[in-house]
C-alpha cells in the first residue's frame, strides 16, 4: 500500500510479501529447493520495474542518444538524461552535470585516477586507502603509484574491522594528495565514520575519494552534507542493471581534469591539430553509452524512493540482529568483522572447514553465499586467512532465510567435520 507521509514523501508499507513478488528472480528453486540469495554484495536482483523499463525501452524508444533530431533519439534521450537527474536527487549533489555515467564503482575509480594522476599528482605525494579496500579501490592507485612515483600509505583496520580515529590521523598527513575509502566494506560491512575521515582529510588539502559501492542499496547518501570530492557506485549493486555506475564530482574538480576516454561525445570540435572537449558530464562519457542501463538505473532509484531508504534501514537492522545472533550460537564460527556500524553482511569462517567447501554444501540446499577473498586480498592477510563465507542480505531477504542458512551451515557442518 502506498501511504503519503507528511513530509509529502511517498513511501510504500513495507510488506515483505509483496516487495518478493516484485522479484520474480526470487521464487524459482535451485537444486529442488526454494532459492535463498544472500549474494547480495556481488550483486542485487531486480525488480520487475527495472527488467519492464529496459524492455520497454527496447520496445519502443531505442535509438542512440544525444544530437538527434528525430523523435526517438530525442525520447531516448530524455529517458537516460532524466536517470541523471534522479541520481542528482537521489545523492542530493548540486548539479546535475556533477553526476558522470560510467560502466560502474570500477570505472569510477579508475577515471579517476588516470584524470587526478596525469596533473595533480607526483613523485613523492601520498595516496591514502584503507586495509579494508576493495581491489577496485587499490589497484588503480597502485597504478599511478608506479606511473608517477606517488606513494600508496595504508590505514590499518582493528580487529573488529574497525577504522579508529587514531588510525587515520596517523596515517594522513600534508604528504596526503588523495585519500580513497569505502563508505561500507563488502567484506565486513562495516559503515566507516567517512564525513570525520573526508573532514580531516581536507585539513591536509587532500582530495576525498569514497567508495559507496555497497552503501547506495541500503542507505541514503548525502553527498553535499558528506562534503566529499568524488564518490563512486555501481548500478547493479542497487537492484539497477550491471555495466552502468556513477561518479560523482565537484563541479569545479571535475572541470579541471583532463578526460579519460577520447572519442565521440566527449569533443566540442576537432582538428587534426587541436581538438577541445564538451562540456560536464559529457567531458567523460566519451562513445554510445549504456543507454538501456541508465534507464533501468532510473527505475531503480524509482523502486528505491517508493520504499524508502528509512524503511529499508529498519528492517534491514532487524534482519542483521536476528542473524548475528543466530549465526553467533554456531559452534566455531567466527566473524571476520564485527563492526559496532556495520550493515547486513556477515563474513565468517568455521574452524576446519574450507569455505568453498561450506558454500557449495549450501548451494546444493539452495542457498546463494559467496566464497574467497571477495577482493580483498590485502584483509584476508590481515586476518590471517585465505578467505570467508559472506551471507550478505537485502530487504527482500527474511527472518525465514536467516533460519535456512542456519540449519544450512549446521547440516554442512555436521557433513564435513
Ligand atoms: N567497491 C566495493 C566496495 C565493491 O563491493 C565492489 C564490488 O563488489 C566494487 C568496488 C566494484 O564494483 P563493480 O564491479 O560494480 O565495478
Amino acid at each position: 500500500m502506498l501511504v503519503i507521509k507528511e513530509d509529502r514523501t511517498a513511501t510504500m508499507e513495507f510488506d515483505i510479501e509483496i516487495i518478493r513478488k516484485d522479484f520474480p528472480i526470487l521464487s524459482q528453486k535451485v537444486n529442488g529447493q526454494p532459492l535463498v540469495y544472500l549474494d547480495n554484495a556481488a550483486s542485487s536482483q531486480k525488480p520487475l520495474a527495472v527488467i519492464d523499463a529496459i524492455s520497454d525501452y527496447y520496445k519502443t524508444t531505442h535509438s542512440n542518444v544525444h544530437r538527434g533530431v528525430h523523435y526517438l533519439s530525442q525520447r531516448a534521450t530524455t529517458a537516460y538524461e532524466d536517470t541523471r537527474e534522479k541520481v542528482r536527487a537521489l545523492i542530493n549533489a548540486k548539479l546535475d552535470h556533477e553526476i558522470i555515467f560510467t560502466r560502474g564503482t570500477t570505472e569510477s575509480i579508475n577515471l579517476l585516477a588516470s584524470s587526478l594522476g596525469k596533473h595533480q599528482i607526483q613523485k613523492g605525494d601520498e595516496i591514502v586507502i584503507s586495509e579494508m579496500e576493495h581491489h577496485s579501490n587499490i589497484v588503480p592507485w597502485q597504478l599511478l603509484c608506479e606511473e608517477t612515483g606517488a606513494i600508496l600509505k595504508v590505514i590499518p583496520v582493528n580487529d573488529q574491522g574497525e577504522i579508529t580515529e587514531e588510525s587515520y590521523h596517523n596515517v594522513i598527513n600534508e604528504k596526503t594528495k588523495i585519500v580513497a575509502i569505502c563508505h561500507v566494506s563488502n567484506t565486513l560491512g562495516t559503515i566507516n565514520s567517512i564525513a570525520s575521515i573526508i573532514e580531516y582529510a581536507h585539513q591536509f588539502g587532500a582530495l576525498t575519494v569514497i567508495d559507496g559501492a555497497q552503501a547506495l542499496p541500503h542507505m541514503t547518501v548525502d553527498v553535499q552534507q558528506l562534503n566529499c570530492d568524488f564518490y563512486c557506485f555501481s548500478g547493479h549493486k542497487m537492484f539497477g542493471p550491471t555495466g552502468i555506475g556513477i561518479l560523482y564530482g565537484k563541479e569545479a574538480l571535475l572541470d579541471a581534469l583532463p578526460p579519460y576516454h577520447g572519442g565521440g561525445n566527449m569533443i566540442e570540435n576537432v582538428t587534426f591539430e587541436k581538438t577541445t572537449y564538451n562540456k560536464l558530464p559529457h567531458k567523460f562519457e566519451a562513445g554510445t553509452p549504456n543507454i538501456a542501463g541508465g534507464i533501468g538505473l532510473g527505475a531503480a532509484i524509482d523502486y528505491i524512493m517508493k520504499i524508502g531508504y528509512e524503511e529499508i534501514g529498519k528492517y534491514e537492522d532487524e534482519l542483521a540482529k536476528y542473524g548475528h545472533e543466530q549465526l553467533s550460537a554456531i559452534k566455531n564460527l567466527r566473524f571476520i568483522g564485527d563492526a559496532t556500524e556495520k550493515s547486513a553482511v556477515f563474513s565468517f569462517v568455521i574452524e576446519g572447514i574450507h569455505p568453498s567447501d561450506l558454500g557449495t554444501i549450501l548451494d546444493q540446499q539452495g542457498i546463494a553465499v559467496r566464497t574467497g577473498h571477495h577482493c580483498t586480498q590485502p584483509l584476508m592477510d590481515k586476518f590471517g586467512i585465505s578467505g570467508t563465507v559472506r551471507a550478505s542480505f537485502a530487504f527482500y531477504n527474511t527472518i525465514d532465510e536467516v533460519d535456512r542458512l542456519v540449519n544450512g551451515i549446521n547440516k554442512a557442518v555436521a557433513m564435513l567435520s
